[in-house]
């Protein structure tokens, strides 16, 4: 498989430095190839490939992953980050009634969409009204209706027996009854066809004009694959429109036409339908989504859980060695350093119960303080790191002067350092970390 393939492309090199251009290269044909089943458009790939290779030369070799596990770390995440990083949630008007306008060709799914939005909806505590807009098809308005009564919602429909009526006037007479009869969303279901033509982008379009939508949601079948460009450009074009449903992902499909829609349009993706019930729908999960485009779930969680060991081994090194009064300086560092990976330390601090009375304490442990230490510790030898006991009083003028601080501020580190190692070896007898009872400072 594809992934046993990845998985064999390169051995478990382990190192420092950048990943180098051989390892990424042979990584990123393998990624190009997964992107090309999953039927991501052409061009997109070329884009996202390139994308890619720029920021696997700027990163650090991993010390808990091979360099194909790493780049695929990295299109994973690149993933996740076109496809929307968080979803974002539905635009609603200021003042009700919002509207909603479903637009996408013949099949896409925008009726059956519109079933599931209202039922979503009324779960949600709205009170939404559906507005049946496709009066092409003979049966259009039943199935918005059945639909409807299956959400439990009710549709405006134009009376029955006048002739064809006009998409148009339909959508402004809905808004005119939403506010009546105070429906919060209206969700206007429009007609679709089999291919893109004029006639049904105008008439998209003039419903858009009568109703000025909150939210233009494109529906996309996601089994149409390399069409997904087009036909999300031709609706760009032709209507607008400011976000994308997915439907049909209960299907073989992989999901290409998210990133192809993403990247041509970019505009987010918000729902994603998987199925004719109208419990078959979710907001969308971009990390879901990437992990089926990339189609490597195993090599994904192969990933997660290295890195897991890879943390656990640290974390265990780091306990048996506060255990055993081994800290070092160099660990001190490195602990350091994954803490402030997280974030302001004040916020992290800030987080533990009870902390709200340190205030003052917290406030004095700044990040200006923390680049201090930092460049303290840097200024050290490695031997003094690994035994910060033989920093005598020159060593100390010495480190002060390479690190730009003053002596004192040395001298407060190293007691620090002294008093915390002391005080988390007590910590740890206490609570029967591993190392304990061996050797002691
Ligand atoms: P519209 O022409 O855009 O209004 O599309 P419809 O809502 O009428 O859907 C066309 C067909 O696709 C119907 O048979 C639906 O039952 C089916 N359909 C819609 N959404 C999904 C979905 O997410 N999964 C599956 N399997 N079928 C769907
Ligand atoms: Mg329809």
């Amino acid at each position: 498989t594809l992934s046993d393939r990845l998985t064999s492309v390169l051995k478990n090199l382990r190192g420092k430095g950048r990943l180098s251009d051989a390892d990424i290269d042979a990584t990123c044909r393998e990624i190009r190839i997964a992107l090309l089943e999953a039927d991501v458009a052409l061009p997109v790939v070329r884009a996202f490939i390139a994308q890619i290779k720029e920021r696997a030369k700027g990163a650090e070799v991993s010390q808990a992953l091979n360099p194909a596990q790493q780049v695929v770390k990295i299109v994973d995440e690149e993933l996740v980050g076109i496809l929307g990083g968080e979803t974002r949630r539905l635009n609603l008007a200021k003042n009700p009634p919002s509207v909603i306008l479903l637009a996408g060709l013949q099949g896409a799914g925008k009726t059956t969409l519109a079933g599931k939005l209202a039922k979503w909806l009324r779960g949600q505590g709205h009170t939404p009204l559906l507005v049946a807009c496709d009066l092409q098809r003979p049966n259009a308005v039943t199935q918005l209706q059945v639909v409807g009564e299956r959400a439990g919602v009710p549709v405006f429909a134009p009376e029955p027996g006048n002739g064809v009526g006009d998409p148009v006037e339909v959508a402004r007479q809905s808004i005119a009854e939403a506010e009546r009869s105070q429906y919060d969303i209206v969700l206007v279901d429009t007609a679709g066809r089999l291919g893109v033509d004029e006639e049904l982008m105008r008439q998209a379009s003039n419903i858009r004009d009568a109703v000025t939508p909150d939210e233009i949601l494109f529906v996309l079948d996601a089994m149409v694959g390399q069409d997904a460009v087009n036909t999300a450009e031709a609706f760009r074009d032709g209507v607008g429109f400011t976000g994308v449903v997915l439907t049909k992902l209960d299907g073989d499909a992989r999901g290409g036409a998210a990133l192809s829609v993403r990247h041509v349009t970019g505009q987010p993706i918000l729902f994603a339908s998987n199925g004719e019930k109208l419990e078959d729908f979710d907001v969308f999960h971009p990390d879901r989504m990437a992990s089926r485009i990339l189609g490597m779930g195993d090599v994904l969680s192969l990933i997660e859980q290295a890195e897991q060991h890879f943390d656990q081994e640290q974390a265990e090194k780091a306990a048996q060695k506060i255990g055993s009064g081994e800290l070092t300086l160099e660990d001190f560092l490195e602990q350091m350093l994954a803490i402030r990976k997280m974030g302001p330390i004040a916020n992290l601090l800030g987080m533990l119960p009870g902390a709200g009375q340190m205030k003052d304490q917290l406030a004095d442990f700044d990040e200006k303080s923390l680049d201090r230490m930092q460049a303290i510790i840097r200024g050290m030898t490695p031997a003094e790191r690994a035994d910060p006991k033989m920093i005598n009083a020159s060593r100390r003028l010495r480190i002060s002067r390479g690190s730009g601080v003053a002596v004192s501020d040395v001298n407060d580190l190293v007691t620090r350092f002294f008093d915390a190692r002391k005080m988390m070896q007590q910590m740890a007898g206490r609570f029967g970390m591993p190392g304990v009872g061996g050797g002691g400072s």
